[in-house]
């Protein structure tokens, strides 16, 4: 039996080269069950160990859609640490490579002025962590997430888990309702009711087989 390829999953070639170039060449299990549901437009919550891929089970299908209409901020990526939002910024900077995909990573301990500055410049895609993004949203805001297609919450467990409810609800005030949530985990059963409070009722769930 032939291995399933990203085409294979709807994506189109000029992003399946890219991966190529970076040795991704088939997809792991979380992104064969997540990225055809993503591009349908379902929600998804996606459950699996770290190291198996989740980055680009949600940046290869957001960058392919993008595409079709690449105007003001398409989507939000937070995640719980400076550390994760550079990771997950340098994934979109490899394989958006093609496309010129502008992003900006939003993180305490760099200079606000810039990053308001970078913002205000109608990034694709935002990467940020909770505490920064809200001051942005509470200094003068000179930017908006009218266009916002994708909300991702990457860590959705941590996130969620109560140290970052203040930040969220700030950010969450500013996000227009009509969105599609992707929220990714390496656990998701304490928070999942929570989640579930976001997605819409035909949302994909997907949690990798644990291994024994
Ligand atoms: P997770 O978020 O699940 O912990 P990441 O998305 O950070 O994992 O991916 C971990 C590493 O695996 C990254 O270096 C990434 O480039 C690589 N990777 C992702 N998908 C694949 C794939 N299909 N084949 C090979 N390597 C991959
Ligand atoms: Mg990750």
């Amino acid at each position: 039996m032939s291995k399933t390829t990203f085409e294979d999953l709807g994506i189109q070639t000029w992003l399946t080269k890219q991966c190529d170039a970076i040795g991704v060449k088939f997809p792991t299990d979380i992104q064969k069950n997540c990225i055809p549901e993503i591009l349908k437009g379902k929600d998804c919550i996606g459950a699996a160990k770290t190291g198996s891929g989740k980055t680009l089970a949600f940046a290869l299908p957001i960058i392919q859609k993008l595409c079709e209409d690449p105007y003001g901020i398409y989507a939000l990526v937070l995640t719980p640490t400076r550390e994760l939002a550079y990771q997950i910024s340098d994934q979109f900077a490899v394989v958006g490579k093609m496309m010129n995909l502008k992003y900006v990573t939003v993180v305490g301990g760099m200079d606000m002025i810039l990053q308001a500055q970078k913002l205000s410049d109608k990034p694709h895609i935002v990467v940020a962590t909770p505490g920064r993004l809200a001051d942005h949203i509470q200094s003068c805001m000179t930017f908006n997430f009218n266009n916002l297609k994708f909300l991702v919450l990457d860590e959705a467990d941590r996130l969620l888990s109560g140290p970052f409810d203040e930040q969220i609800k700030t950010i969450f005030s500013v996000l227009p309702k009509e969105r599609q949530h992707l929220f990714f985990s390496a656990t998701i059963t304490d928070t999942l009711s929570t989640i579930m409070n976001f997605t819409k009722k035909d949302t994909l769930i997907y949690e990798a087989p644990s291994e024994t």
